[in-house]
């Protein structure tokens, strides 16, 4: 159960009560919230003269839930904006990682060529074998910095592990946290306490509910800026990568107020699917997209095979003009 308590009652009083309920309890502008068990259906007795409003949760999705904001949260950075009634689908779109200046420079011109405002490209990757490529780290993250400062991009990066979750939420306009990185708790505590908006990954071993509830660590901390990325889950299936869970998005959009982004590039894992999937996801009415492409992917220094290069992300986003049109969306 939600509980906000009333604008008389002080940060002192609040933890007190917390801790009496065995409750979570944040700040929001001037009113304290207590999550308690979702068990709990009543207020409460010794809480009814203190709660200002109260909302009852059929399981612990709960600040995420449908039932708590009948409406898709807003999540605004920089010149951007999702959910709320913008009906924008935002493109985010980078290379897998972040390799090189002359790399990220002719990932630019694509950027600015296409009208896309969000790069996105890894500096710490949670790579499946350790002799693989594993990121520029710091000076990556100093490297996506300078693109921001020349071409005013916003910078999309992800949190490897709590190691470096200061570096990255202090260089990054949103933060990235992996789908092998879902359960993390320091970083999830963590980006519960940062100013920046936070885009989620779903392990792909996890189930819809696991998922919306790793959301709710960061929620629960206070920070309200959250956006749901679904990038595909394992299943018995190995022709592709992964399987693109367009159901599990339905869901999403359907019982919980966070943006859903979709990623169809990790989920589909081969180039030549990512066009065609994009489309797909494009038609669920999305508020946004994570597509990687590189300059030379068979180059790529990690997820060569799926990212798409520049004359087919070029065609893919012309592709993508009509369907926006179609569906009343703005493709930013
Ligand atoms: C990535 O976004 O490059 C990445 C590593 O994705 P995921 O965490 O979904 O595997
Ligand atoms: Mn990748």
């Amino acid at each position: 159960m939600i509980i906000h308590l009333k604008d008389s009652i002080g940060p002192e009083q609040a933890e007190q009560l917390a801790a009496a309920h065995k409750a979570v309890f944040f700040k929001k502008n001037e009113t304290f919230v207590l999550v308690l068990p979702s068990a709990i259906k009543e207020v409460p007795t010794e809480l009814e003269s203190v709660t200002e409003g109260a909302w009852v949760s059929e399981s612990d999705i709960q600040l995420a839930a449908r039932t708590y904001r009948d409406e898709v949260r807003e999540v605004t950075w920089g010149n951007t904006r999702v959910g709320g009634n913008s009906n924008n689908t935002v493109v985010i779109a980078g290379p897998c990682s972040a390799e090189s200046m002359e790399q990220l420079e002719i990932t630019a011109q694509l950027l600015k060529d296409t009208g896309i405002s969000n790069l996105r490209a890894g500096c710490y990757k949670p790579r499946t074998s350790p002799y693989s490529f594993q990121g520029l780290g710091l000076k990556g993250l100093k490297m996506l910095a300078e693109m921001r400062e020349k071409y005013g991009f916003a910078i999309v990066t992800e949190v490897r592990d709590a190691t470096h979750v200061e570096e990255v939420i202090e260089y990054a306009d949103v933060v990235q946290i992996g789908a092998k990185s879902m359960y993390d708790h320091g970083i999830l505590r963590r980006c519960g306490k940062a100013n920046k908006p936070v885009l989620l990954k779903r392990g792909f071993g996890s189930t819809l509910q696991e998922f919306v509830q790793c959301a709710e660590f960061i929620l629960s901390g206070g920070n309200e800026q959250v956006m749901l990325c679904e990038r595909g889950i394992r299943t018995f299936e190995t022709k592709t990568r992964f399987t693109l869970d367009l159901c599990g998005a339905a869901y999403l959009k359907q019982y919980t107020n966070l943006p859903v982004i979709l990623d169809p590039s990790h989920a589909m894992g081969y180039s030549y699917g990512v066009p065609d999937l994009t489309r797909a996801c494009m038609a669920l009415g999305v508020d946004g997209l994570l597509i990687e492409t590189h300059p030379s992917p068979p180059k790529a220094l990690s997820d060569a095979s799926q990212q798409l290069n520049h004359d087919e992300f070029r065609a893919l986003m012309t592709s993508l003009q009509p369907l926006a049109k179609a569906l009343n969306r703005n493709l930013i």
